[in-house]
């Protein structure tokens, strides 16, 4: 048996896991290889050491430091307020939507209140195409204000 095989073995020698045939073939290695004999006793010892040592106490502090030190790690995770959660979201579409009335109350105001009847030849643009056109201009206004989009 050579030396490798014996290594791989040495755990289960010192734990007495090994069949009889087995423990056979390492006990003759080991009576003609002083290498592994001595690997076989630090094995053995360290085994021994561990057995005899008690659990591992954590230093005094541990928990508080490692709880400190996550609470420092992530980001202010403090439930937001409603408003706090709504507003964000909501402001850009409020503000666009406050655009789109104001321009729609021009438009019918400038043309009378009856926007339908404002299509004639000489007339400026169908008010309905002038809302769309008005609110588009205050999307995209928007978009590059709240977002920095560039929209052309
Ligand atoms: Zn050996």
């Amino acid at each position: 048996m050579s030396c490798k095989r014996v290594e791989l073995l040495l755990p289960a020698t010192v734990d007495n896991r090994l069949d009889g045939a087995q423990q056979r073939e390492v006990d003759e290695h080991l009576a003609g290889c002083a290498a592994c004999t001595a690997d076989l006793d630090a094995m053995r010892d360290a085994r021994v050491a561990l057995a005899t040592c008690g659990p591992a106490e954590p230093p005094a502090g541990l928990a508080d430091r490692i709880a400190r030190s996550v609470r420092l790690a992530q980001p202010d995770n403090t439930p937001a307020s409603f408003w706090e959660r709504f507003v964000p979201i909501a402001w850009p579409t409020a503000l666009g939507a406050s655009v789109a009335a104001i321009v729609l109350v021009a438009v019918m105001l400038t043309s009378g209140g009856e926007p339908t009847k404002t299509a004639t030849e000489t007339a400026p643009a169908d008010p309905i195409e002038q809302v769309a056109t008005a609110v588009n201009n205050a999307n995209v206004q928007l978009a590059s204000n709240v977002y920095g989009l560039d929209i052309d």
